[in-house]
């Protein structure tokens, strides 16, 4: 069973649980009996690009966050590695920034949320509908991200799945496209449990008590992970881990039921053709 994970967020980008500290993880990460971990919070933007509220912590936090956690990987280093960095997203033109941000950082995860369309503006996955020529450009982005070395994971590559009804013939041509390139630059694609959490413990945005049978039941809402983009996935050489995506309290103690259920997705077929690796 996997005992690391690099997908964790903090209060700072306001859409986690705001009255959770950074240790108050920590503490759950070592009860879980968690070996590595890193703190990825969704990055701040030197200008603007992203201008919803609620997303991402302001640049001015940067220093803070970051001294933040390499204070508490000393103090923990005895229990638990740390690691801090980031989520990220590719967007041209702002490659230098994003460099920046990956030369303070352990771990960067490429975590795409949204594309320019053609008159510049940003848009958003699972916001609004993506033609078939958008979510080409969405591979794009990951696949430029990748080319230039940026990540070290890519975060829930399969969430573009949000705007979609079936998985055809262009969401397969999407899901090749990500796969050559982790294959063609040897970087980790991430089994996302947040989706799951959302559709199951925490629907409605509130921790529930309902059996693992009741959860189960609720699997049919999820949008990824997706199988058959795993399933495109088995078929390429490339490294696959699980990533929490930590936001809120309580959410690391359901680790073992988010990776029963995602197997429980994903299929028994595709998970044992997949190549896990080890902390790293
Ligand atoms: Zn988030
Ligand atoms: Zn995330």
């Amino acid at each position: 069973m996997q005992k690391f994970n690099y997908h964790s967020h903090t209060y700072r980008c306001g859409h986690a649980d705001l009255d959770m500290k950074d240790e108050d993880y920590i503490k759950e990460y070592i009860e879980m009996g968690f070996e590595k971990i890193a703190f990825t919070d969704h990055c701040p933007e030197k200008n603007k690009i992203d201008k919803r509220p609620n997303i991402r912590m302001e640049y001015e936090q940067k220093n803070e966050y970051i001294d933040t956690i390499k204070k508490l990987k000393e103090k923990y280093k005895n229990k638990i590695k740390i690691e801090v960095g980031y989520e990220i997203e590719y967007i041209p033109g702002d490659e230098e920034n994003l460099r920046e941000l990956k030369n303070e950082a352990d771990k960067i995860i490429l975590g795409q949320h949204f594309i320019y369309d053609n008159n510049k503006n940003l848009k958003y996955i699972g916001q609004s509908e993506f033609s078939d020529e958008e979510l080409i450009k969405y591979s794009e982005y990951i696949q430029k991200a990748m080319k230039l070395k940026l990540p070290n994971i890519i975060a829930h590559p399969d969430m573009y799945m949000m705007n979609r009804k079936e998985f055809g013939k262009i969401e397969n041509e999407v899901a090749k496209i990500i796969c050559e390139s982790a294959e063609k630059y040897d970087i980790p694609l991430e089994i996302n449990l947040n989706n799951i959490f959302a559709k199951t413990y925490y629907e409605n945005r509130k921790l529930n008590n309902d059996s693992f049978e009741k959860q189960k039941e609720k699997l049919k809402n999820v949008f990824y992970p997706c199988k058959d983009f795993w399933k495109v996935a088995s078929n390429y050489n490339i490294k696959v881990l699980y990533g929490i995506d930590t936001h809120h309290k309580g959410q690391i103690m359901l680790w073992n039921e988010l990776i029963e259920f995602a197997k429980e997705i994903i299929g028994k077929e595709t998970i044992e053709k997949l190549n896990f690796i080890d902390i790293f």
